[in-house]
């Protein structure tokens, strides 16, 4: 099957949002542009003692604001063209959600399960010292963060490669997000996209003409759900959706899918993975043997959360959801998704959806960069006031709260948000008020909600521009 330009996909949704926009069409030109791709290649010589030639990018979409911001991928398809439409993703991603960051996107061309640890520890290092010699990272440059592939242990690979050859080391932490917790992560960050886009699908079922239009009714509880993907972001994104009353029908892997149209609990299918090394032969529940079918059969929610280009113009038509949550980058072409937006269906689109990450990424680089934990000054004086108000609730109704009570609080065990509350929401903050944004923009112009996620996205950045990049 012809697999067309990626990077040509995500500038067709551009174009075709910047219709509605009034910018120069030299502005416009210069916001969907990828200011800079940087193809790289090292030898990695291998435990056996052969030489592999390594091939990796880092691609900076957009200056308009610094740092740049975007994951790394570790993957055997990984190309120029796929980080210039991933880096284009995250310009526009960080602009609808108000995180100040330009867009980026890297990744290393590797299967990571033919490497050991060792191995993927020196290639890890090797591109991170690649991309410090040529000035593509540092807290205010140019900040990676986890993708597909990778997760907080390459991080802090980086962090640690980047400190040893940086003359800045007291900011150095802030040079790359995800980090593990206790080694400057942020609590909060591994689960983030998935609670990102757990956010982002309850805010759009919980409008009622949305969902009276589709034939549903408002809320999670009961809404039928298929998820592509069972890596970090889809497993958290159907654990929250199973915590909120969603039952999950089906599940696709790379190596097949599971359907159960009375639901499938979500923590039994990954111990039967844990003992079996797949989610197939789960008792109680059909194998589907092409993933891709899971995508086509009956729901009300259908979550990819897997890679790009899965529902397209030759399958998009059997697709039943009512609603497509893109969890992953660019999951749907930009013809399918118009087929399937005529169809009725509601697309929830990935340049706002999947914006967690980066939003919980900039709460720990901002950690990072003042050197405190949040709330760590806080926390305590909340608690002395939330006991100074009740000792005066206490004194005008005469009555006594318990000493026990009050003492909790006043320890600062019980009350006082901690670092976890404060993220959380954070991050709900964010995917609620971005929602009811790009709602508004596609309704004044009575367009699907990717468009007007992109009207949104192009504006800030062309204020972006115009401002010579001040922070929003
Ligand atoms: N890789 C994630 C994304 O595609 C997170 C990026 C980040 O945190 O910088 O949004």
């Amino acid at each position: 099957m012809h697999k067309s330009s990626f990077f040509a996909e995500v500038n067709k949704m551009f174009d075709h949002a910047a219709k509605y926009t009034e910018h120069d069409s030299g502005l416009l030109e210069q916001i969907k542009s990828c200011n800079s791709v940087y193809h790289l290649s090292f030898p990695l010589v291998r435990d056996n003692g052969e030489i592999d030639v390594i091939h990796a990018y880092r691609a900076e979409h957009s200056q308009h604001m610094q740092p740049t911001k975007g994951g790394i991928r570790y993957a055997p398809m990984v190309n120029a063209d796929e980080v210039m439409a991933l880096a284009a993703l995250m310009s526009y991603k960080c602009a609808i959600v108000d995180v100040p960051y330009g867009g980026a996107k890297g990744g290393i061309c590797i299967d990571r399960n033919k490497y050991s640890q060792s191995e993927l520890e020196r290639i890890t290092r090797r591109y991170t010292f690649e991309l410090a010699k040529k000035n593509f990272i540092g807290p205010g440059i140019d900040v990676p963060a986890p993708d597909y592939g990778t997760s907080s242990v390459e991080m802090s690979w980086i962090f640690d490669t980047y400190r040893s050859v940086t003359d800045n080391p007291l900011d150095a932490l802030a040079c790359v997000t995800g980090k593990p917790v206790g080694a400057g992560g942020v609590r909060g960050r591994i689960e983030a996209t998935g609670r990102g886009v757990f956010f982002g699908i309850r805010e759009a079922c919980s409008i009622e003409e949305d969902m009276h239009a589709l034939g549903l009714s408002s809320g999670i509880e009961g809404k039928r759900v298929i998820i592509q993907g069972l890596g970090n972001v889809g497993y958290h994104t159907a654990l929250y959706l199973e915590r909120a009353g969603a039952i999950i029908v089906g599940i696709a892997e790379y190596d097949g899918g599971l359907y159960n149209s009375k639901g499938l609990i979500l923590n039994e299918i990954v111990d039967h993975r844990k003992e079996t090394k797949s989610i197939l032969n789960f008792p109680g529940a059909t194998n589907v043997k092409n993933s891709a079918t899971l995508l086509e059969m009956e729901c009300d929610i259908l979550v990819p959360a897997a890679l790009e280009n899965q529902i397209r113009s030759d399958n998009a038509d059997r697709i039943q959801a009512k609603i497509v949550a893109e969890a992953s980058n660019g999951p749907v072409t930009s013809a399918a998704g118009q087929s399937m937006t005529e169809r009725g269906i509601l697309i929830i689109p990935d340049v706002y959806l999947n914006a967690g990450g980066v939003t919980v990424s900039y709460f720990e680089w901002l950690r990072n960069l003042s050197h405190v934990r949040h709330g760590r000054i806080s926390r305590r004086r909340e608690a002395h006031n939330a006991v100074n108000i009740l000792k005066t609730v206490q004194a005008l109704v005469g009555k006594n709260f318990d000493d026990q009570v009050l003492s909790d609080i006043e320890s600062g065990s019980s009350f006082g948000a901690s670092e976890a509350d404060l993220v959380d929401s954070g991050l709900e903050d964010t995917m609620v008020s971005a929602y009811h944004e790009i709602h508004t923009e596609a309704h004044s112009h009575d367009v699907d909600l990717r468009t007007g996620a992109f009207i949104s996205a192009i504006d800030k950045i062309a204020l972006g521009y115009s401002r010579g990049g001040i922070f929003p």
